[in-house]
C-alpha cells in the first residue's frame, strides 16, 4: 500500500510540522536553551571594550555558538526528514515562499526554526529513499474540510481545532490543514497521471514543482 504524507510546515505555539497522520512534532527544546546562551554572549559583547583580547575571545566564543546551532539544527532536519520519509510512498508539502515569509515574521524564533532549509533537506532524503516529493498551492489549506470538502471559512489563530460544520469532522487545525495539503498532492498527481496517459495538458492548479521534484533533489545533492 502507498503511504501518502502530507505536511503543515506555518505553524505557530512551537510546534514545527503535522502530518496528515496526525502526528504532531514540536520543536526540541534545546534550541531554545541554545538560542538563550548565545543572547547571553551577545549582551556580554556590548560591556567589552572594542580592539581587546577579550572582546576578541568573546566574539570567537560566539562564532562558535553560531556554528554549533547551525549544525545542530541541520542534524535534527535530517533526522525528522528520515522519520517522515520512513515508509512513506509519497510526501506532499505546501508551496511556501520561506525567505519572504520569514521576513515577515515578527517571532524571531519562528524565522529561526529554518522550515526552508528543512524543505531542502526533506527533498533531498525524500529523492534518496524513492519517495516522490510534490508541492501544493497552500492558499486556504486551513479553510477547507479535508473530510467533505465543505469551505468552512477563515480560522484566526486562536482557534486550534478544526470541526466541520457540514459533516462534522472533528481534528486539530493543523492536521485538519495537513490532510487538505494531502488531498491537493492526490489531485495534482492524478492530474500529472492522466496527463502522461492521454497526452493532454493538465489545466488544474499544479504547480510544476511537483514534476520537477526530483530533478531539483539531484541539483542539490551534487
Ligand atoms: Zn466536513
Amino acid at each position: 500500500m502507498l503511504i501518502i504524507l502530507s505536511l503543515r510546515l506555518d505553524l505557530g505555539f512551537g510546534k514545527f510540522v503535522a502530518t496528515s497522520d496526525g502526528e504532531e512534532i514540536t520543536r526540541p527544546r534545546f534550541f531554545k536553551i541554545l538560542q538563550r546562551k548565545l543572547e547571553l554572549l551577545q549582551r556580554r559583547l556590548r560591556n567589552k571594550q572594542k580592539g581587546s583580547n577579550n572582546r576578541h575571545k568573546l566574539n570567537q566564543k560566539i562564532a562558535r555558538l553560531h556554528q554549533r546551532i547551525s549544525d545542530t539544527r541541520k542534524d535534527w532536519h535530517f533526522k525528522l526528514a528520515h522519520h517522515l520519509c520512513d515508509g512513506a510512498g509519497m510526501i506532499f508539502v505546501e508551496d511556501i515562499n520561506f525567505v519572504s515569509w520569514a521576513r515577515g515574521m515578527l517571532s524571531s524564533s519562528s524565522a529561526d526554526a529554518g522550515f526552508g532549509q528543512f524543505v531542502n533537506i526533506l527533498q533531498w532524503v525524500c529523492w534518496k529513499s524513492d519517495t516522490y516529493f510534490g508541492k501544493v498551492d497552500k492558499n486556504g489549506t486551513s479553510q477547507t474540510c479535508p473530510n467533505c470538502g465543505a469551505h468552512t471559512g477563515k480560522k484566526e489563530l486562536e482557534v486550534r481545532i478544526h470541526n466541520c460544520p457540514e459533516c462534522g469532522y472533528f481534528t486539530t487545525r493543523d492536521v485538519a490543514a495537513a490532510q487538505e495539503v494531502r488531498n491537493r498532492g492526490i489531485k495534482a498527481v492524478g492530474q500529472i497521471v492522466s496527463e502522461n496517459v492521454c497526452g493532454l495538458r493538465t489545466t488544474g492548479s499544479i504547480t510544476r514543482d511537483a514534476l520537477v521534484g526530483g530533478e531539483r533533489s539531484r541539483k542539490l545533492a551534487s
